[in-house]
């Protein structure tokens, strides 16, 4: 048990709004720092890289209901590993993706939850949909029915200063409320994936319904 973990943990949560869902980042963190987490209440961790989640997944199969939710950049080669070990995939950053995870889904009679990631501002560094791209491949994204697409997920560009984070943040939950008007039947708004260690306050004042945790709750990754 690492005192210092769950101390974070209860110093964290207690801070943010109950609604908010905490997902603690557990990459490169040890299956015993998982479990720590997992005493102090945490139910949702986030993980990035495929590989590394199998190993410890199997380390904690006792832990039944810990909900897995994949994060990282999601090659096409690794989709049908990432619907088998994953419940979330908040990572989905193109229609191509988009349309493989959904025939995988179908194929293997699962519905995994998504998030679509959105780049509010042009990232050379990251991958996503533009804004434009985004509204454009919509109709595309509501054929995949099999996928239960619930919201946005979005980075801010490195280097912004705390407002510009701020208006990203919020530009992210606009275009949420934008894509909803739409009323499109198998595109629901209801989440926004945003917020990591550096920035979760501003995300959570922005309307952030899941904050992905990492370094704030387990220390400096190696
Ligand atoms: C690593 C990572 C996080 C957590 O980052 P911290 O700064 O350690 O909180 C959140 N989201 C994604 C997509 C990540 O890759």
């Amino acid at each position: 048990m690492n005192s210092s973990i769950s101390e974070r943990i209860v110093t964290i949560r207690s801070s943010l709004p109950t609604s908010v869902r905490l997902i603690a980042v557990s990459k490169q963190v040890s299956a015993e720092a998982i479990r720590s987490a997992y005493a102090a209440g945490i139910r949702d961790f986030g993980e990035s890289r495929i590989q590394e989640a199998a190993v410890k997944q199997a380390q904690l199969q006792d832990l039944s209901d810990i909900t897995w939710h994949f994060i990282g950049h999601l090659q096409s080669n690794k989709a049908k590993k990432a619907i088998e070990q994953f419940q979330w995939i908040h990572s989905v950053d193109n229609l191509k993706l988009a349309v493989r995870l959904d025939q995988l889904a179908q194929e293997l009679g699962v519905s995994p939850q998504v998030c679509l990631q959105v780049k509010i501002l042009p990232d050379p560094n990251k991958s996503g949909w533009s804004v434009a791209e985004l509204l454009a491949d919509l109709p595309a994204l509501n054929q995949c029915k099999t996928l239960q697409i619930q919201g946005l997920m979005t980075i801010p560009p490195s280097g912004l200063d705390d407002p510009k984070i701020l208006s990203v943040f919020n530009r992210c939950h606009e275009l949420a409320k934008e894509i909803q008007e739409q009323n499109w039947p198998y595109i629901k708004m209801q989440q926004l994936s945003m917020g990591m260690s550096g920035d979760y306050e501003l995300a959570v004042q922005a309307g952030a319904t899941m904050v992905r945790l990492g370094t704030i709750l387990f220390g400096d990754r190696p």
